[in-house]
């Protein structure tokens, strides 16, 4: 009788019992005695004994190179040196394919290549646990929602007009017409919100950001929920809700996978209810304060520290390069030194840019929006997401009310994660009067014609309402601890990537 598969994740359920296992090499060594093969299966790792004596497997793993694919059978044995508390001492080996010269060695690789062999780079323990960690950041905003009686509703990709501005549109072609990849599915939520009370939609969204920066993909996910009768700290109530769920089920399932990551758990445990709340006007105060340039001065001082002590050990490490004579000793030693030179050259940026950064926070003007390098600064004085409401009416889309106590700023919210992440939600209340908001769309120069259906909103029935979007990878990025934004997704699309 065949001996049962299992998957590495269960493996301690059959101890001492012999199993078959089918996966992949992540690594293997041998000496004339033995091989030691990890065997990674997509649910974790497993050591994998096999000794000279038993043949035909010893002479079968010696034909296995870096992600072979293979079948074994094998006892599986308590052993407390093990990755797991299990390893397997094999019987038997099928291999599958023998996988020689895989492109990605297990040396460090420059970002770029990394990207160009994306289709491989996944399988890396790293890649595997921020999938994961995406996987249940999702599954946690649905059932966030689901939980609260919203319902989804999937709302069109192909869009005829812009709603957050057209700059940023990609066209398709339909039917011999130019339309564009949807940029939100508010407008269109907007109407179902009306059908059935509290809705959300959850897709991916286009926007053709021409800049490369460490937060903007031209492909995203957006969770989208709007809700009939909200006003604004309802709409606070819920994002903040809906962010504690996602940290407090990321923390409550993948401790090994933020460890994997290099990322401290401490900040995320922290992220608990009141989150702090400012408003714009607030948010230029601080800005504008000698607190903030102290804040930044400190962190200047720290950093010019760093990249003194970080060029002195590049140095120590560089003359032991220069003396050693083993192969491993000098490959390890480059893989530092390339680490060491990535690391000093982000802080010479940083210290580079923090003088205007410190300027523009001085000098920043009411009114203008706040941008990644202002957002960076506020979200780095707190220590919970920080949510900054009623910006200037001006800097935001037309569909948003204003205040009705101060004209000139609209009844708003972005949250900002901590740690200098900066915006993951946007969104508002929203104009549920036709004449106000009519008259705004003929200040902004819009026709009004290819908008009736919106309007129509305002004609039957109209109620307050109001929603926000959060954007799936620079939570994930967040949480994760990530500093760029592309390894969130398996196939990031951003300017200058298409493949694979
Ligand atoms: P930003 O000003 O940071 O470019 P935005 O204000 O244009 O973002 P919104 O229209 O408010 O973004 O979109 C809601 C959310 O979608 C943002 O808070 C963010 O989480 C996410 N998001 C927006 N643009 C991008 C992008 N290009 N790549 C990844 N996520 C994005
Ligand atoms: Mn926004």
């Amino acid at each position: 009788m065949p001996h049962p598969t299992v998957s590495i994740a269960d493996l301690s359920r059959h101890l001492d019992q012999t199993v078959s296992l089918q996966g992949w090499v992540e690594a293997l060594r041998s000496s004339g005695k033995v091989a030691f093969l990890l065997l990674r299966d997509g649910t974790g790792s497993c050591q994998c004994v096999i000794e000279a004596r038993t043949e035909p497997a010893f002479t079968a793993v010696a034909g296995l190179h870096q992600e072979g694919s293979l079948r074994l059978t094998g006892r599986a044995r308590p052993d407390d040196r093990a990755p797991g508390g299990v390893e397997i001492a094999v019987e038997t080996i099928e291999v599958v394919q023998s996988a020689e010269g895989y492109p990605i060695a297990r040396k460090a690789h420059g970002v770029d290549f990394l990207l160009q062999h994306r289709h491989l780079w996944l399988r890396s323990a790293r890649q595997t646990a921020i999938a994961r960690i995406r996987h249940t950041v999702i599954s946690a905003i649905r059932g966030y929602f689901d939980d609260l009686g919203f319902t989804l509703v999937d709302t069109p990709i192909l869009a005829p007009g812009a709603a957050e501005g057209a700059g940023t549109l990609f066209t398709v072609d339909y039917f011999g017409e130019p339309v564009y990849l949807a940029q939100t599915g508010q407008l269109y939520l907007e109407a179902a919100a009306q059908a059935l009370g509290k809705v959300y939609c959850f897709g991916p969204t286009f926007r053709a950001e021409k800049s490369k920066t460490r937060r903007h993909l031209a492909e995203f996910w957006m969770v989208e929920p709007e809700v009939a009768w909200a006003d604004l700290p309802d709409l606070e109530a819920l994002a903040e809700g809906l962010i504690c769920r996602v940290v407090e089920r990321v923390l409550g399932g993948h401790r090994a996978d933020l460890d994997r990551l290099g990322r401290d758990p401490a900040p995320l445990e922290a992220i608990r209810a009141p989150f702090p709340r400012v408003t714009y006007t607030e948010a230029v105060e601080i800005l504008r304060s000698p607190e903030t340039r102290a804040t930044l001065e400190a962190e200047q001082a720290r950093d010019l520290a760093a990249v003194e002590a970080l060029r002195k050990e590049i140095a120590g490490l560089d003359s032991q390069l220069g003396q050693a004579t083993k192969a491993w000793k000098q490959e390890k030693l480059g893989q530092e030194i390339q680490a060491a030179q990535e690391r000093l050259r982000e802080l010479e940026m940083a210290v580079e840019n923090r003088p205007g950064h410190m300027e523009d926070a001085a000098a920043f003007a009411w009114g203008r929006d706040l941008g990644g390098d202002e957002e960076t600064i506020l979200s780095r004085r707190f220590d919970r997401p920080l949510v900054i409401t009623r910006y200037p009416k001006a800097a935001k889309a037309f569909y948003m009310k204003s205040d009705p106590e101060n004209p000139r700023v609209a009844l708003n919210l972005d949250i900002l994660a901590p740690e200098g992440y900066g915006e993951i939600v946007g969104g508002s209340v929203r104009e549920d009067d036709l004449a106000a908001l009519e008259a705004r769309m003929a200040e902004e120069g819009m026709d009004p014609a290819p908008y009736q259906w919106y309007l129509d909103l305002r004609r039957y029935g109209s109620v307050p309402h109001g929603g926000f979007g959060l954007g799936v990878e620079r939570t994930v990025a967040w949480i994760c601890g990530l500093r760029h934004i592309r390894e969130t997704i398996a196939f990031p699309r951003f300017m200058g990537r298409l493949y694979p």
